[in-house]
């Protein structure tokens, strides 16, 4: 006898579907354990005038005409970043802040997601006290991409209380395109972080 049922089970998320490791991937996981190739340069496509890895470029162009219309303001601070020019901010700021405090606030080269180009850093020009600040959580706009990036299959990376597992202290302005499937199920099992949601150890470099 063949039984009907109404609610049929969800099927399970297939944790499998993308890579991990490989900087082509959108699910890659780079952090200060797990570094990228210094040669890899992703495909890229211009957003505004700034180099993204090819697979994000729509999804961010819908961002930001949508954050437009609501009049946040958005412009576009780093995207794609080469081994190279993360090389150059890196020691930079360990010239001016000693090597401790660079490593709470930059990337050593090989081990930023900008290299990937899925990475983006988002200002809000006419409201510039909390650009590049833990106060921009609290702007109109931190708030926004808080509640509503995922829907573009973005993720905040780098949120509060979660600096062990991923190695940086809270970034509100940091977006990293995961795609939209991924940000749903992230959002809907409230993870925060890649490394807890796939099992990859983060932190501090090893
Ligand atoms: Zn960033």
């Amino acid at each position: 006898m063949r039984v009907e049922t109404s609610a049929q089970p969800r099927p399970a998320f297939d944790r499998t579907r993308h890579s991990t490791s490989d900087p082509r991937s959108i699910w890659v996981v780079v952090n200060k354990k797990h570094p990228i190739d210094a040669g890899y340069r992703p495909q890229i496509d211009l957003v505004r005038g700034y180099q993204v890895a090819a697979p994000a470029a729509a999804a961010l162009t819908r961002l930001l005409d949508d954050s437009d219309v609501l009049g946040l303001g958005f412009k576009i601070a780093s995207a794609y970043r080469s081994y190279g020019y993360q090389a150059d901010v890196y020691s930079g700021v360990v010239e001016s802040s000693g090597r401790p405090a660079a490593d709470r606030v930059s990337a050593r080269p090989g081990h930023s997601e900008h290299q990937t180009g899925l990475a983006v850093d988002l200002v809000a020009p006419d409201d510039p006290a909390c650009d590049f600040d833990a106060c921009f959580a609290g702007t109109p706009g931190g708030r926004w991409l808080a509640r509503e990036a995922w829907r573009y299959g973005f993720v905040v990376r780098y949120r509060p209380g979660s600096a062990t597992v991923t190695g940086y202290s809270p970034e509100p302005w940091h977006l990293r395109y995961v795609g939209r499937a991924l940000a749903t199920e992230l959002r809907r099992t409230r993870t925060d972080t890649l490394e807890v949601f796939f099992d990859i150890t983060g932190g501090d470099y090893p």
